[in-house]
């Protein structure tokens, strides 16, 4: 991947309901960059019927996580296209150590590396309400439940792993949107 001279690559993490999503997309028009969702390329994928849709469809609706070498594969093809080039706002991934680990080997040509990541924190108890607010009409209460305990278990070891590198930003994600987004383009200077 060829470095640009003002790209910005940037990941957004946060557990479900904390409004990643959309504070993802509101950044990436504003900062010229393509805003990539693993989840909604994986969910166009099962709209289309294709292979990799009928793959990972069940493992969707159950509220576990798709394979590591699955979303590499979806991942590295994403990263390589054209409008990817000159930075990018990374949704939903990674989401295990392992897919951190294939990120940086993706990233590792010249000064290509990611500049941050946005930690959107969200207190608990407000995560299931919103998710239940917003939810997708085949999520049900156990599935949004079992999103936020594989978020524990597998993504939040990405916090420190980012931290040590020096590129963790925390933002406080229980406010409005406006002020959410504000707060990201304060943390990222
Ligand atoms: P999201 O829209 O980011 O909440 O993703 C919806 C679903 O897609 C998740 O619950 C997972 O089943 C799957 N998914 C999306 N991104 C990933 C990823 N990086 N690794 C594994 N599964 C993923």
């Amino acid at each position: 991947m060829a470095a640009g001279a003002n790209s910005t690559r940037l990941v957004f993490l946060g557990p479900p309901g904390s409004g990643k999503g959309t504070q993802a997309e509101i950044l990436a028009e504003r900062l010229g960059v393509p805003h990539i969702s693993t989840g909604a390329m994986l969910r166009d994928a099962v709209g289309e019927g294709s292979e990799l849709g009928k793959k990972v469809e069940g493992i969707m609706s159950s509220g576990a996580l798709v394979d590591d070498d699955t979303m590499a594969a979806v991942v590295e093809e994403r990263l390589a296209k054209q409008d990817a080039q000159h930075g990018f706002i990374l949704d939903g991934y990674p989401r295990t150590l392992p897919q951190a680990e294939t990120l940086d080997g993706i990233l590792s040509g010249a000064s290509s590396g990611l500049d941050a990541v946005v930690l959107i924190d969200v207190p608990v108890e407000e995560l299931v309400t919103r998710s239940l607010a917003r939810k997708r009409a085949d999520d049900t209460e156990e599935v949004i439940r079992e999103r936020q305990r594989v978020y524990r278990e597998k993504t939040e070891p990405l916090i420190g792993h980012y931290q040590s590198k020096g590129l963790l930003r925390e933002v406080d994600g229980h406010t409005t949107i406006d002020d959410v987004t504000a707060r990201i383009l304060e943390v990222l200077g």
